[in-house]
């Protein structure tokens, strides 16, 4: 069969269209949807009334690159804490918008606690524990009410562990009523979709404009996620937050959350995403702020950091210089940034190789705006270093830690800024 010459392309779909929302802040709003980059978010897991470890955490996660922060807000005095911690925050000079993770209890704590609601820059919402019956309808109308008297965007968040129960059952009850039933995933998928597509139509019959709406269905299945994302974007045009729940412990959460929200990613869906991962006992939790940053660059969506390319390495290259080369070198580019991003615009876009031998070495080192070949078992014991494809220097000694990030800081000051 003739093929039909044309050039193989690549790149994700375009991103659907959505409204824009302005979560405000005091620097000038973040801005989720729209035609807006897709925003990293995070939370916070210390007690919200411990302003002093809830306030060292957010400062960790903005740290690392959190654009939005949440915190659950879910007792009297976790609602109290609020504005403290706020206030905290832009004394530092952090002016990260916070967002209020409501359950149960949210219409009370934002009712009685105007501090708490004003401090906050956007309200999250489940509408599956937001009440049962008419109180369901009422408490809801609570909290949207004033979610529009203080201006604040609300995310209404579905999570298919607290799934309203009387609209699972309606929906239930609708599918008995099929001649030809749907399979249960597929019941599933339809009750958290319609409970997230009826409640924001229910938000803005209260006066909440669409601007204002961002939507989320979190499930904890890679292939569920996709499944409900693909029809939420289609039955709707707010903005959406991506994230699969309870997504476990370490490289088991990663690879589930990037295997879900790349595809989607991929197919232009999703507006500001978020990484839930257990962290490790002991961790950083700002671990989750680095994979969401390290997902999008990975995709071509965003650059936060230059990223380090390197070979896995093999029996050529048995030492461990090079494994130490490639993961100092990401450290010394992430802790830079925090310098670099303001001094030299664009350096994050930068790419660094650090090769194991000969084999790939020169051939990707000279991909990268800076490579360095290490030699393999046997060879000439130098290590060649690359700039913009060309062949720069070669070192040699034991401190080539040291010399290669010589040459980089070099390569950054003279090309960036
Ligand atoms: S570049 Fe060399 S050391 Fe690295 S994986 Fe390839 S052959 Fe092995």
């Amino acid at each position: 069969m003739k093929r039909e010459e044309k050039p193989i392309s690549s790149g994700s779909a375009p991103r659907r269209k959505t409204h824009a929302v302005a979560v405000p802040g005091n620097t000038g709003p973040v801005i989720i949807g729209g035609d807006a980059p897709v925003v990293v978010q995070s939370m916070t897991n210390t007690d919200t009334s411990d302003v002093e470890q809830t306030v060292c955490q957010v400062m960790e996660l903005v740290q690392a690159g959190s654009e939005l922060v949440r915190m659950t807000v879910n007792t009297p005095a976790a609602a109290q804490a609020v504005p403290l911690i706020r206030q905290r925050l832009d004394d530092a000079g952090i002016h990260v918008p916070l967002i209020g993770d409501f359950h149960f209890n949210g219409h009370v704590l934002l009712q009685d606690f105007p501090a708490c609601a004003r401090a906050l820059a956007k309200y999250r919402i489940n509408p599956g524990n937001v009440g049962i019956g008419e109180s369901r309808d009422s408490q809801f109308a609570t909290m949207i009410d004033i979610a529009c008297r203080y201006e604040k965007p609300v995310r209404i968040g579905v999570n298919w562990g607290s799934l309203d129960q009387a609209l699972l059952k309606r929906i239930m009850d609708e599918n008995a009523g099929r001649s030809a039933p749907w399979p249960a995933p597929s019941v599933m998928y339809e009750a958290l979709v319609t409970s997230a597509v009826e409640s924001a139509a229910q938000a803005e019959a209260l006066g909440m404009p669409a601007d204002r709406i961002v939507l989320s269905c979190k499930v904890s299945g890679v292939q569920d996620l996709i499944a409900v994302y693909r029809e939420l974007s289609v039955r709707c045009d707010y903005a959406l937050h991506l994230g699969l729940t309870e997504a476990g412990v370490g490289s088991k959460g990663i690879v589930a959350s990037s295997a879900a929200l790349s595809v989607l990613l991929e197919e232009g869906i999703g507006d500001t995403i978020r990484i839930s991962i257990t962290p490790d006992p002991g961790s950083s939790r700002a671990r989750e702020v680095v994979v969401a940053q390290e997902l999008l660059q990975s995709m071509g969506l965003r650059n936060f950091v230059p990223m380090v390319t390197s070979c896995p390495g093999c029996g050529r290259t048995s030492s461990t210089l090079f494994q130490e080369l490639a993961s100092n070198t990401q450290h010394y580019l992430r802790e830079q940034m925090t310098v670099w991003k303001n001094r030299y615009p664009g350096v994050e876009s930068m790419n660094v190789a650090v090769m194991g031998c000969i084999v790939n070495g020169p051939g990707e080192s000279q991909h990268a705006n800076i490579g360095i070949s290490l030699p393999g078992n046997g060879e000439t014991p130098m290590a060649m270093v690359f700039e913009d494809g060309k062949r720069k220097t070669m070192l040699r000694g034991d401190n080539l830690d040291e010399q290669f990030q010589a040459l980089i800081l070099k390569y950054v000051q003279s090309h960036y800024g």
